[in-house]
């Protein structure tokens, strides 16, 4: 019974890991289960359809279209610093979609649903573990890790 937890919460959390260094490398990546063939991004350890851990990583262009977005003004604990701010949901030219916040590229009075995007990962490598969240930017947009500067 806690050798099963173990697993459910420990293994999956490594298989991933790897994510983050693709991300340094500049590829955004996804997972696709050798299984069933379901995608999924971000990537994740065990198929959501088909709950094999057997994966491998497949590369997303980052270019999405916008299906919804809504301005945040009563922000959640945490984020009222910077509330009002916008987030949309996206669908990925690969597969799948994702929410994530707008960036700096994009003016409010320029979101149009519809309109083409690009999805551009932020890494933040000063916490003691990798994390990332995404934003959404004009199309073209690359983006770089803040640590491998000049
Ligand atoms: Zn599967």
């Amino acid at each position: 019974m806690f050798k099963w937890f173990g697993k459910v919460n420990f293994v999956p959390y490594t298989k991933v890991s790897d994510f983050a260094g693709y991300l340094k490398d500049g590829h955004l990546m996804g997972s696709r289960c050798k299984v069933c063939g379901s995608e999924s991004f971000p990537p994740r350890a065990d198929c959501s359809q088909c709950l094999s851990g057997n994966f491998e990583y497949t590369e997303y262009s980052g270019r999405a279209k916008l299906v919804s977005y809504t301005q945040i003004h009563a922000a959640p604990t945490g984020f009222e610093d910077v509330a009002p701010y916008t987030i949309g949901v996206v669908d990925l030219e690969e597969n799948g979609r994702l929410l994530a916040w707008f960036g700096d590229t994009i003016s409010d009075t320029e979101i149009r649903i519809g309109m083409e995007l690009q999805v551009v990962p932020r890494i933040f490598e000063e916490l003691q573990e990798i994390r990332v969240y995404y934003s959404l930017e004009k199309p073209g947009t690359t983006w770089s890790v803040a640590e491998s500067g000049p």
